[in-house]
């Protein structure tokens, strides 16, 4: 099978790394790619004689994804048999559609399945008709009405601008002064009031085409830039699955109550789910709530799951992109934690340029994977180019080995420019001691 992977972060290394241990992948591709996909690329291609065609940064050919026509001729010019799309924007803006309608396999939902993740407003909606349990809410469209609604919520509430944010457009109002500020920053537009949920979140990843879904596997992320918790959101710090607080039977739960009655509902509509669904859910004492849902794999949960995935993973994407009789795939029995290696910086200003070294010591370490995402070659020097610059992951037979293992890797590189978090897993390791 030929495949092309979309997209350019620590998430796509990851997949490019266990897509190139799948038995069934002949060739594989990547675009826009970054270093350390080029690396996994040109390794993989070495034995097919055509490493020469993917340039140092991994880009294999030159175009932007919004150029739909392009992807389509790359992937007819190179008999692409699977196309594994990355990252949100390219779904929400259709481009599994315009491949699918060019006839070729693509592993991710069209844009009317991609409004799970890029419309909470919509996704509300679907929970409300549907049962699937979730915060209380309400839709606005405007200031003054989303203000009118605030007396139907109790302190603390949750006010969330509608459309892909990254995470920047939530605010949890610890008053109604809070709220109201919260409300007017956000200007007329659409938004969500919701109810605050009390528990531990915990993320969920399922494959799911049509009617059809299974679980892939369970992680935790960070989302602070801060040791415990503290300090502004970020795109994730670090990760580590399983999440042993989501249990079999709390799996099981969300399984049915949540991402099964999604699927159908979207089934129904005629706008079926394709793909991997990252259902982000709260734990509450009344069971798992659904939060939100991403219509892609997490970063950095992604680099901490694929470790852990046994098989042929290449064929196992393939099937749920084309609707085959995919099963759940069987997870090995360890643990794995990804800690992000940012830029001095980050998440407001990260400082670029910094140069990278010690990546070969780390990587040498047996169940040790770094994954690249914000790097770029200058000369023969890796040096940082955005805000999380590597994502180091380690596999243990316990969480604890795992982090051992992580932070024994994050201290063999020199990166003078970059800072970690110290404290990945704190809440698992600290209730598992
Ligand atoms: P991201 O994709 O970065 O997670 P987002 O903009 O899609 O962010 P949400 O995931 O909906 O927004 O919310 C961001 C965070 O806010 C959640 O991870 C959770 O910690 C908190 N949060 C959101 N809704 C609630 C809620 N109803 N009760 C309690 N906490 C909430």
């Amino acid at each position: 099978m030929n495949i092309l992977l979309l997209g350019s972060g620590g998430r796509e290394h990851a997949l490019a790394w266990r897509l190139a241990q799948s038995p069934s992948c002949d060739v594989l591709w990547a675009t826009p790619g970054n270093p350390g996909i080029a690396r996994v690329l040109k390794d993989f291609n070495e034995k097919r004689d055509r490493s020469g065609e993917v340039g140092e940064q991994g880009i294999c050919f030159d175009t932007e994804l919004t150029d739909h026509e392009r992807v389509i001729e790359f992937c007819k010019a190179n008999s692409i048999d699977l196309v594994v799309v990355g990252p949100e924007a390219p779904l929400v803006d259709g481009l599994a559609d315009s491949l699918r309608t060019a006839g070729i396999a693509t592993f991710g939902p069209g844009a009317a399945a991609a409004q799970l993740e890029g419309s909470k407003g919509f996704t509300k909606d679907l929970c409300a008709r549907a049962g699937i349990p979730t915060a209380d809410y309400v839709r606005a469209d405007s200031v003054s009405s989303a203000l009118s609604f605030l007396d139907r919520f109790s302190i603390p509430v949750v006010i969330k601008a509608d459309g892909l944010a990254a995470g920047k457009g939530v605010t949890i109002a610890m008053s109604r002064d809070e709220a109201e500020a919260a409300i007017r920053a956000a200007g007329d537009g659409p938004m969500v009031i919701e109810e605050y949920l009390e528990g531990e979140e915990a993320s969920l990843f399922a494959l799911v085409n049509g009617t059809r879904s299974v679980v892939l596997a369970s992680a935790q992320d960070h989302k602070r830039v801060g040791e415990g918790d503290t300090g502004p959101n970020t795109g994730g710090m670090g990760a580590y699955s399983p999440a042993p607080v989501l249990t079999a039977e709390l799996e099981a739960r969300a399984m049915r109550e949540i991402v099964e009655p999604t699927a159908r509902a979207m089934a129904e509509a005629g706008t079926a789910f394709s793909g991997v669904l990252y259902a982000g859910l709260m734990l509450t004492a009344d069971g798992p709530k659904l939060i939100e849902y991403n219509v892609r794999f997490g970063d950095p949960e992604c680099e901490a799951i694929m470790p852990r995935i046994e098989g042929d993973f290449a064929a196992l994407l393939h099937s749920v992109a084309v609707g085959g009789e995919f099963e759940a795939p069987s997870l090995s029995n360890v643990s794995t934690m990804t800690v992000i290696v940012a830029a001095r910086g980050y998440p407001e200003t990260p400082a670029r340029g910094g140069a990278i070294g010690g990546l070969d010591r780390a990587e040498a370490m047996p169940g040790v994977a770094v994954f690249q995402a914000g790097t770029v070659l200058e000369g023969d020097q890796l040096v940082a180019s955005g805000g999380r610059v590597l994502a180091v992951t380690a596999s243990g037979r316990s969480l604890g080995e795992a982090r051992e293992l992580a932070y024994r890797a994050v201290d063999a590189i020199d990166f003078a420019d970059g800072f970690h978090r110290r404290d990945i897993g704190w809440r698992e390791l600290e209730r598992a001691s």
